[in-house]
């Protein structure tokens, strides 16, 4: 018997970890992928340490600690990440704001602390959520914030950059095929092993978890989703979630109850998501039309889908 040569075979690689507030599954196929998942991961906890709010050694906690006294070295992501966010609260008129801290706080919305908080107390909140008092400095890598008590919270958008730090990991490492899902921040790298499209499922706020409102076929694409139907709690029966309006200091009420969002990268989905969600279809379908390779399926309280027309020909709604 002779070696005559070796077949190929599908090398694929798969991890779950907790990380960002979420349970993170990464999914890899190559010869590379077992190296490039392992990169990831240590990638990924990186930026939790640096970003984020539950730990009080952060890079943004320090920032916010700070605040109203001195400016703060960050490392280059971080900063990158906050001037983002800074572009997206100007982009969705205010709606997204990273200095939501204060509010968050007290509302606690997915904490044991939840609960409606005094009206005097969000007046108080409220007063401090402002992104024109983030002061950027580019080439001293500083973040300050203007006046004490303010903060920082990334939660809407780190898991869009963490998304696209590990999509950059995948190809730098060859990986040709792999799925990203972030807590619901998805990136479908590729295509799927089998050459065909990445299918991916949008919820159905109206249904139970893993039951599709539709689905989208793609390749190299982001999908972000905000929704009302993952953290939030009620009382006397209203429902209370954890997207807060810095318009009124309340969870949103917009009609829009399921904004995802379609993009070539995974921090333009999340920190739009957000936004897009609190403001309402009208606003919300005029700034989608605006934006260059920006796609958007939002699904408001009458479980009405509206899709826009990049992906006319391309979602499919499911008749559960
Ligand atoms: P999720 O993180 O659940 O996927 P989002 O990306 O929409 O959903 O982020 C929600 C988180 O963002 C909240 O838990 C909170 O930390 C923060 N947040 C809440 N309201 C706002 C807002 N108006 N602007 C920016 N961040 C917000
Ligand atoms: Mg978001």
């Amino acid at each position: 018997m002779i070696l005559f040569k070796n077949v190929t075979r599908d090398v694929y690689s798969e991890k779950e970890l907790y990380v960002l507030g979420t349970n993170a599954v990464l999914k890899a196929y190559g010869k590379n992928s077992y190296d490039a998942v392992n990169e990831a991961e240590k990638v990924l906890y990186d930026i939790d340490k640096n970003m984020s709010i539950f730990r009080s050694e952060s890079e943004v906690s320090k920032v916010n600690k700070n605040s109203g006294i001195s400016p703060q070295r960050v490392s280059s992501e971080t900063f990158y990440v906050i001037k983002e966010a800074v572009r997206y609260s100007r982009i969705t008129e205010g709606a997204f704001d990273p200095t939501i801290g204060p509010l968050v706080k007290l509302w606690g919305i997915g904490t044991s602390h939840e609960c409606i908080p005094l009206r005097s107390d969000i007046d108080k909140a409220l007063h401090l959520v402002n992104y024109n008092d983030i002061v950027l400095n580019e080439t001293e890598k500083t973040v300050f914030l203007k006046r004490k008590g303010q903060s920082i919270d990334l939660g809407a958008i780190a898991k869009g950059y963490a998304a696209d730090m590990v999509c950059k990991i995948f190809r730098k490492n060859k990986v040709s095929s792999a799925l990203i899902d972030l807590g619901g921040n998805i990136y479908a790298l590729g295509k799927k092993s089998d050459r065909s499209l990445w299918t991916i499922g949008i919820q159905n706020p109206f249904s139970k978890r893993g039951t599709f409102a539709g689905t989208i076929k793609v390749k190299n694409k982001s999908l972000v989703t905000s929704g009302n139907y993952e953290r939030y709690f009620v009382q006397s029966g209203v429902r209370y979630q954890h997207i807060i309006d810095p318009r009124t200091g309340f969870p949103s009420t917009s009609s829009i109850v399921s904004a995802t969002i379609v993009s070539d990268t995974s921090i333009e989905g999340d920190g739009l998501s957000t936004g897009i969600y609190i403001l309402g279809l009208d606003k919300s379908i005029r700034i989608i039309n605006s934006l260059k390779n920006v796609d958007a399926v939002l699904i408001d309280k009458n479980a009405k889908v509206y899709v826009s027309s990049g992906l006319k020909n391309n979602f499919a709604l499911r008749k559960n």
